[in-house]
């Protein structure tokens, strides 16, 4: 049987490099970020099928990222996202816009550009990575909890308008994840990584392989009932202090 193409955004690190990996040898892997001499070489590394580097803050990210890699895809993993740590009369128009057009709008862009192949195809998954910022709002992260909070909102509303194509539409929201998305400096000034260790009930960062599986079950027939649905990968961190 041929294998399925999945295109999986920001997957040059953290935990979209994990997801890629560990689909790597049962799907042709497309892999995005944005410096191609990184994406290159973990091609060659990882045996991934293709790559393309573009930023995908750009209001035409999405419609180029497809036309350079010229394919059709089975599955979708919008997991591309940037994250500001600030008050909100601090957070600059450019940074709100960057956030606004990379965490919805080219979610939004790859779904409605790579759906209809999936309805011919009367086959397909698309899982959004969120956030549990968006599930359940964060101080001075009001930009990123607003665009990780659409994501839910579209997510649900695809699911339903797919239903009947067999294409299942589902959202992941991690919680803290050790990646370089938390290291970022303006998080780093304000709390160190024991300070968050602190806030999480379990005590511990939830991994990018563990986020890994969890795709690769909602990619898998057993879960093709599963749709719809907002799945928080927290470690707790969802059901309060
Ligand atoms: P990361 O910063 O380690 O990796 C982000 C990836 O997105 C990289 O491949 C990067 O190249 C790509 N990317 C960033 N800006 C881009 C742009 N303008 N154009 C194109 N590509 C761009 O982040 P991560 O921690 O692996 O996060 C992955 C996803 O998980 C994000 O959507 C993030 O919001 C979400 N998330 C992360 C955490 C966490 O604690 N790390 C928690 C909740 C949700």
């Amino acid at each position: 049987m041929d294998k399925k193409n999945i295109l999986i955004t920001g997957s040059s690190r953290g935990i979209g490099l994990e997801i890629a990996k560990h689909f790597a040898s049962d799907f042709n892997v497309y892999i995005t970020g944005r410096g191609e001499k990184r994406l290159d070489e973990l091609c060659s590394k990882y045996g991934f099928a293709g790559y393309s580097a573009r930023d995908l803050s750009l209001t035409d990210g999405a419609e180029s990222l497809l036309f350079a890699l010229n394919k059709d895809f089975d599955i979708l993993i919008n997991n591309a996202g940037v994250y500001f740590y600030n008050a909100i009369e601090n957070m600059l128009p450019e940074d709100i816009v960057k956030s606004i057009v990379l965490n919805s709008l080219t979610p939004y862009e790859l779904i409605r550009r790579t759906v209809p192949y999936m309805k011919k195809q009367k086959w397909g998954r698309i899982i959004n990575i969120g956030s549990i910022s968006g599930v359940m709002g964060e101080a001075y992260a009001s930009v990123y909890s607003m665009t990780k909070a659409s994501l839910i909102g579209l997510t649900k509303s695809l699911a339903l308008e797919l239903a009947q194509d067999n294409i299942t539409v589902n959202i992941i929201n991690p919680g803290w994840v050790d990646t370089e998305l938390i290291n970022n400096e303006n998080l780093d000034e304000n709390f160190s990584k024991d300070e968050i260790l602190e806030t999480i009930p379990q005590k511990r960062f939830v991994s990018p392989s563990e986020i890994a599986s969890a795709c690769e079950f909602l990619i898998s027939d057993k879960a093709k009932t599963i749709t719809g649905q907002s799945i928080n990968i927290c470690a707790g961190l969802s059901l309060g202090f």
